[in-house]
């Protein structure tokens, strides 16, 4: 039935169109961030039309257009945020941001009301970078695309971690999963892990 307590909203935010989340748990009125890219007074203002609680900013990892909202947010909405330790030491973002960061590590659960995001390393695009998975949904950042994946030419980034993470972290959960990617860059602004198994040229060329 945890489902049925779920409401994700999708916006695109910021001069590089982030798809940022509202992921909200119907039942008790908490609420995630996830990739806060820009428009932070859009942001705060979305979750208070909402109604909703905002209790934790997520970030599926740590490149500029994913965090560039995370310090303000956080002021707005007096939260902090959260990703990959590991991720965070990459980017050192212990000193770029002036906000409170969580450290989460592979497998954790954040817990938001009744929801449970369980945080699910997938290194590749960069070398902590996380896809968040709930039932029935998976936020995956710049690790998998609508019909396409993240760079790997970029630091620390590995094609061959990418498609190992997604082999290992993404192929395995349902077919009827939805994939909420970062970027509005396939045909469809959502998709599915069915979907992508029999379409993404990457899955079905290279794995
Ligand atoms: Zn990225």
């Amino acid at each position: 039935m945890m489902e049925s307590k779920i409401r994700i909203g999708q916006r695109t935010v910021g001069p590089l169109q982030v798809f940022t989340y509202l992921v909200q748990c119907t039942a008790t009125g908490e609420a995630v961030i996830i990739d806060p890219g820009g428009d932070e007074d859009q942001l705060a203002q979305w979750a208070a039309d909402e109604g909703v609680h905002v209790k934790l900013v997520c970030n599926t990892h740590g490149h500029g257009d994913h965090v560039a909202g995370n310090e303000r947010l956080c002021r707005l909405l007096d939260v902090g945020c959260a990703l990959l330790g590991q991720e965070a030491d990459f980017f050192g973002l212990d000193r770029m941001l002036d906000c409170p960061i969580r450290r989460l590590s592979d497998g954790e659960e954040v817990q938001v009301g009744d929801l449970s995001l369980e945080v699910r390393h997938t290194p590749g695009h960069t070398p902590g970078g996380v896809c968040f998975h709930t039932p029935g949904h998976l936020f995956t950042g710049d690790t998998l695309f609508v019909g396409a994946v993240g760079r790997t030419d970029l630091q620390g980034s590995s094609m061959r971690a990418l498609l190992d993470s997604i082999k290992t972290q993404i192929l395995p959960l349902d077919d009827e999963t939805v994939v909420w990617p970062g970027h509005d860059y396939g045909d469809t602004p959502t998709s599915t892990v069915g979907r992508e198994r029999v379409e993404n040229p990457f899955i079905t060329d290279l794995l």
